[in-house]
């Protein structure tokens, strides 16, 4: 076999962080191994583990934001979706008071952006409305 290696990497799935392997052949995405000796894993991974190289090369993977103008999706370059993001929390948060606003933040982010949306929620838009889709 020609052109095969494997990258280590952790699992993009939950906060657990399996340790897995990347197939890769002819430069393109081809499976996962789990990543035998992993301190947290020690080569097992879960179904999603398993499954978790299919979205890379989905047609359905969403390649750029979408906003919904007169009822239809229409793609927007990421700074255009962050601005009109902020403007609509700004907007909801002036009429109707910090608590008007909830963040939910995601497994997938590291430790360190779940502590800035905690400092986003509480210390710049003055809520404590905030929770971890772990919880629900
Ligand atoms: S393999 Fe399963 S348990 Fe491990 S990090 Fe991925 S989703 Fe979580």
């Amino acid at each position: 076999m020609t052109d095969y290696r494997t990258v280590p990497t952790v699992c993009p799935y939950c906060g657990t962080g399996c340790g897995m392997l990347l197939e890769v052949s002819g430069g393109r995405l081809a499976g996962v191994l789990p990543q035998k000796g992993h301190p947290v894993s020690d080569g097992t991974l879960c179904l999603k583990g398993w499954a978790a190289y299919e979205f890379v090369e989905s047609p359905r993977r969403l390649a750029r934001p979408l906003v919904r103008r007169d009822g239809k999706r229409e793609a927007v370059p990421v700074e255009e979706a962050l601005s009109i993001v902020a403007d609509r929390l700004r907007d909801t948060v002036e009429r109707h008071g910090p608590d008007a606003a909830a963040f939910i933040c995601s497994a997938k982010c590291t430790n360190e952006e779940d502590y800035l949306v905690n400092k986003l929620a509480r210390a710049v838009v003055g809520t404590n409305n905030i929770d971890h889709c772990a919880r629900l």
